[in-house]
C-alpha cells in the first residue's frame, strides 16, 4: 500500500505483558525505522485495561482506537486479557470483527540460536493464513437443554443414526459456517502473498474428506480462485493433489501452485517435510491449531509473530496474551511483539527495515542474549530482562546498519 515515509501509526501497548513488550517493540521498530531513514510517529491508543482507566469502567474498546485504525489503515498492538466466562467477550475479536480484518497471518521461520525440538529447524519457513470471521469460531451454539437444541433434536439424533445406549442425554449443539466470499477472498489474500513474495505454493488445509459441504468447499472455492482469477503462467491450480504425486503435476515454470492437503495429514508433513510448504492457506479452527503447532516448533509463544489483514488494512499482534503472572515484571520476551511489527514494516513495503529488525534480533539471540523463557532451555545463555534485550537488539540495529 502506498504510505508516505513518516506515516501515523496507532499502536495499543495492551495488557498484563504488553506493558513490557509493548514499549520494547516500539523503541526497536523506531530505530530500524530511523536507520533506514524513515520516522514514525506514533499515536497511543487504548483498550482494554488501559482505555478502562481512561475513559471509564465501561469502556474497554473505545471509539477513538477503532476510527484510528480505520484512518491509519496500518497498526499494532499487544495483547488483551479476555476474561474467562462471564465478563465482556474478547477484545481481540471485537476489533477483528469491527474492521473485518479477515485473514490472521502468522509467519513462521526459524532464528538462529532459538531452541527447538525439530531435528532440522531451519527448514521451517512457512505464513499461515488463517480465515478470521467463520466456521465454528463464529459462535452460533446453543447449550444443552435449550429450546434451540430441542427442536433440531429430532432431526439431528436422525442423521447420526441414533443409539440411545450412546446418544441419550444432554445435548450441546454448534454450526460450522462457511461462505464461498469468506473462502475465497481469504486464499486470494494468500495467493497474492505468494506473489509478492516469490514463494513457489500455497497449500489450501482442509478436512474436506469428511466435512464435505464446509471445508470441501472451501477447498473447491479456492481452487476456483486459482484457476479462474490468474493466468495459469502466474498461478497453477492442482486441485487432483491430494492423489497424486506432486512430481507427476505438470506446473508451468515460475507459477505458483496452489494444492491441498488434508488438516490432520498436514500437521505429519509440517514436520517431517518441513521444506516442501511456503503458504498455506485455511478454515479458521484448522489454521488456529496449525498455527500454534508450527509456533511451537520455532521458539514458541515469546517469538511468534502475526498479524490481521483486511480491506487495504493491518493490525500487526502477536500470538501470544497477556501472560498476567509475568506482567510488569521486566521479564517478557519482547520478541513476538517487534517480529509483529517486522510484518508490519513488511506490509508497508519497508523491506529493508524489515530485514534489519530480522538480523537484529537474530544476532542478538545467537549471541545467546535471551529473556527467561528461552535462557531455561538453552545451555550457556545470558538472561536478560526485557528492557536490557531491548537494548541489545537496538544496539544491534545500529551496529548493523
Ligand atoms: P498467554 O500467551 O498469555 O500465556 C501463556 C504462557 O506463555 C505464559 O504463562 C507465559 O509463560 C508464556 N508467555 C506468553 N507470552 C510470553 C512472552 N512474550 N514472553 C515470555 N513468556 C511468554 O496465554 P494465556 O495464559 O492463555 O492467556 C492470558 C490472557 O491473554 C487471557 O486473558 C487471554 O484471553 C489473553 N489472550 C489474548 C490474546 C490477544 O490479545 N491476541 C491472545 C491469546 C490470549
Amino acid at each position: 500500500i502506498e504510505v508516505p515515509d513518516n506515516p501515523i501509526i496507532p499502536i495499543i501497548h495492551g495488557d498484563g505483558i504488553g506493558k513490557d513488550v509493548g514499549p520494547a517493540a516500539q523503541k526497536v521498530l523506531e530505530a530500524a525505522a530511523e536507520a533506514t531513514g524513515r520516522e514514525i510517529s506514533w499515536m497511543r491508543v487504548y483498550a482494554g485495561e488501559s482505555a478502562r482507566e481512561k475513559y471509564g469502567e465501561d469502556v474497554n474498546l473505545p471509539d477513538e482506537t477503532v476510527e484510528a485504525i480505520e484512518e491509519h489503515r496500518v497498526a499494532i498492538k499487544g495483547p488483551l486479557t479476555t476474561p474467562v466466562g462471564a465478563g465482556f467477550r474478547s477484545l481481540n475479536v471485537a476489533l477483528r470483527q469491527t474492521l473485518d480484518l479477515y485473514a490472521n497471518v502468522r509467519p513462521t521461520y526459524y532464528l538462529d540460536g532459538v531452541p527447538s525440538p525439530m531435528s532440522a529447524p531451519e527448514e521451517m519457513d512457512m505464513v499461515t493464513f488463517r480465515e478470521n470471521t467463520e466456521d465454528v469460531y463464529a459462535g452460533i451454539e446453543w447449550e444443552a437443554g435449550t429450546d434451540e437444541v430441542e427442536q433440531v433434536r429430532d432431526f439431528v439424533e436422525q442423521e447420526m443414526g441414533f443409539d440411545e445406549t450412546i446418544h441419550e442425554g444432554p445435548v450441546g449443539i454448534g454450526i460450522k459456517p462457511i461462505t464461498e466470499k469468506g473462502s475465497k477472498r481469504l486464499v486470494r489474500e494468500a495467493i497474492d502473498y505468494a506473489l509478492e513474495h516469490d514463494r513457489d505454493k500455497v497449500t489450501l488445509v482442509h478436512k474436506g474428506n469428511i466435512m464435505k459441504f464446509t471445508e470441501g468447499q472451501f477447498s473447491e472455492w479456492g481452487m476456483e480462485v486459482a484457476d479462474e482469477e490468474y493466468p495459469d503462467d502466474e498461478v497453477f491450480a492442482a486441485p487432483d493433489s491430494l492423489w497424486e504425486e506432486q512430481d507427476d503435476i505438470d506446473i508451468p515454470e515460475g507459477a505458483v501452485m496452489v494444492e491441498e492437503r488434508l488438516a490432520d495429514a498436514m500437521l505429519q508433513w509440517m514436520q517431517l517435510r518441513t521444506d516442501e510448504f511456503d503458504v498455506l492457506a485455511m478454515p479458521n479452527l484448522n489454521g488456529d491449531y496449525l498455527s500454534d503447532a508450527a509456533g511451537a516448533q520455532i521458539g514458541g509463544l515469546g517469538i511468534a509473530p502475526g498479524g490481521n489483514f483486511g480491506k487495504g488494512r493491518m493490525l500487526a499482534e502477536p500470538v501470544h496474551g497477556s501472560a498476567p503472572k509475568r506482567a510488569g515484571q521486566d521479564m517478557a520476551n519482547p520478541t513476538a511483539m517487534i517480529l509483529s511489527g517486522r510484518l508490519m514494516f513488511d506490509y508497508l513495503g519497508w523491506d529493508d527495515a524489515a530485514d534489519l529488525i530480522r538480523d537484529a534480533v537474530e544476532e542478538t539471540i545467537s549471541s545467546g542474549k535471551v529473556t527467561y523463557d528461552l535462557e531455561r532451555q538453552l545451555e550457556d545463555a545470558e538472561k536478560l530482562a526485557t528492557s536490557e534485550y531491548t537494548d541489545e537488539v537496538v544496539s544491534n540495529i545500529e551496529k548493523l546498519s
